[in-house]
């Protein structure tokens, strides 16, 4: 997806619209987790005395992965961009996107967009009560019978029993 901006300008009131699919088929968020949609991208470049903006929303979604409890979550997104492009190579501190030959690459603009914008963390249920440590069952959906300590600290390793008597002063 490539966009001549020289095209901008010819545009009704300055206003090129845009909108389209970005295939994400290619990134790979680990563990298995993937776009399951292509990014959806509509918006505008518009141009005001001789500023070019871009602004747009990207709608998608997302199979993911519990970070506690590992259940598949799907998950869809939208997110709003918007940015300052720029013919010219930028200042070294500038923001603005540098579109070489008047062209902007909107594909990797918003690929690099979407990416350092999705969340560092996935929970399937803001209060998801992970996996049993002993035996890995999902205590959302079942009690194996375990006894749970509080926290992340697996209860069935014997190497932490001798801490559990520590007092460490802050605490109690
Ligand atoms: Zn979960
Ligand atoms: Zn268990």
């Amino acid at each position: 997806m490539r966009i001549q901006l020289e095209t901008v300008s010819a545009s009704p009131g300055g206003r090129l619209p845009i909108a389209g699919e970005i295939d994400f088929g290619f990134v790979d968020l680990g563990r298995g987790q993937r776009f399951i949609t292509p990014v959806g991208v509509q918006g505008a470049i518009s141009k005001r005395a001789d500023v070019l903006t871009l602004d747009y929303n990207a709608r998608f979604t997302l199979l993911l992965s519990c970070d506690r409890c590992l259940a598949w979550v799907e998950r869809d997104f939208e997110m709003n961009f918007s940015h300052v492009l720029t013919l010219l190579k930028p200042e070294e501190d500038s923001e603005a996107i540098f579109c070489p030959d008047g062209q902007l690459d909107m594909a990797t603009l918003c690929v690099d967009d979407v990416l350092t914008s999705l969340p560092r963390r996935t929970l399937c249920h803001p209060d998801c009560k992970g996996l049993c440590p002993e035996c890995g069952a999902s205590l959302n959906s079942e009690d194996c019978g375990h006894r749970q300590q509080s926290g992340d600290r697996p209860d069935g390793d014997p190497r932490w029993a001798a801490l559990k008597n520590l007092n460490l002063g802050d605490e109690n």
